[in-house]
């Protein structure tokens, strides 16, 4: 999904765009995956996000950021959208919205939660997901396997079951990047790991240590990303090399 790099020389400015819906295919039991065609888009950065608005026939309209799967040089744009059964504008994404769609997005947006190759730090990159909060780590997964950079890189996905997993056939294809997946209420049969949520324990476990120095990237919903945040700080990693973004959702 990573199409060449963007580089970090070339700042790239967000404006409006039309886009049209390539294709759409189911991501999880509550998930799709929308490929758009942005004939205009300038390119994005692993991790950056965009915003989608909806215009009701009666002028309503709706905002709301969606991260960006996909990354570099490309006018396809992928996102990756969990259905808030009661919210406003996810369901319309998964269920009503169908190829050949228009849709306005803005973007690309988010110059701090994004990873770059040509990045001078060579240390260590954890990632850590909660649910659909995978979306802009895939994408800096994804680019990383294109690169020869030499950082390690590591991502500890927690998700509900199996059937949870975002791009469950990419992940398990990565060379260059250790995923640990932690499933919260059932566990695949053979799993190491008993069904349960993340603990300070376990996210030691399965993180690099603080004497390695790592850059953190942290994603999901409020509630998971304070509670992790406040683990690692406890377990000792720099507060100013964790990098925070809060899907929303109330603790
Ligand atoms: C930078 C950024 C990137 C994002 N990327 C993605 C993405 O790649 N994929 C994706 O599916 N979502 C993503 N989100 C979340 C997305 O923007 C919407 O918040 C989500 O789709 C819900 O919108 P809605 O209109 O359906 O629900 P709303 O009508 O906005 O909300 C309905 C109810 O759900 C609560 N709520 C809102 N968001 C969440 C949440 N994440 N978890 C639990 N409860 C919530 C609200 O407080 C409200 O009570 C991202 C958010 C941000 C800020």
């Amino acid at each position: 999904m990573a199409r060449g790099t963007v580089l970090v020389t070339s700042p790239i400015r967000a404006s409006w765009h039309v886009g049209r819906v390539a294709s759409r295919r189911r991501e999880t039991a509550s998930a799709v995956r929308l490929e758009l065609d942005v004939p205009t888009w300038p390119g994005n950065h692993a991790g950056s996000h965009l915003d989608v608005r909806l215009t009701a026939p009666d002028g309503y309209q709706a905002t709301r950021s969606y991260s960006v799967a996909s990354s570099g040089e490309t006018t396809r744009v992928i996102l990756a959208v969990d259905e808030l059964p009661s919210g406003e504008v996810s369901p319309y994404l998964v269920h009503q919205l169908a190829d050949g769609d228009e849709l306005e997005v803005h973007g690309p947006l988010g110059r701090y939660f994004v990873w770059t190759p040509t990045e001078p730090d060579r240390s260590p990159v954890q990632l850590i997901a909660g649910g659909s909060g995978v979306v802009p780590l895939f994408a800096m997964a994804a680019a990383r396997e294109h690169e020869t950079v030499d950082a390690e890189f590591r991502l500890l996905y927690s998700v509900r079951t199996p059937e949870d997993v975002f791009f469950a056939e990419e992940l398990s294809a990565l060379s260059k990047t250790t995923v640990d997946v932690v499933h919260t209420r059932t566990s695949p049969p053979g799993s190491p790991r008993a069904p349960g949520r993340l603990t300070q324990e376990s996210v030691a476990d399965l993180v690099f240590p603080a004497t390695a120095t790592p850059r953190i990237f942290l994603c999901g919903p409020t509630p998971f990303v304070e509670t992790i945040a406040g683990w690692l700080l406890q377990l000792g990693h720099d507060p100013t090399r964790i990098r925070t973004e809060r899907f929303g959702g109330s603790g």
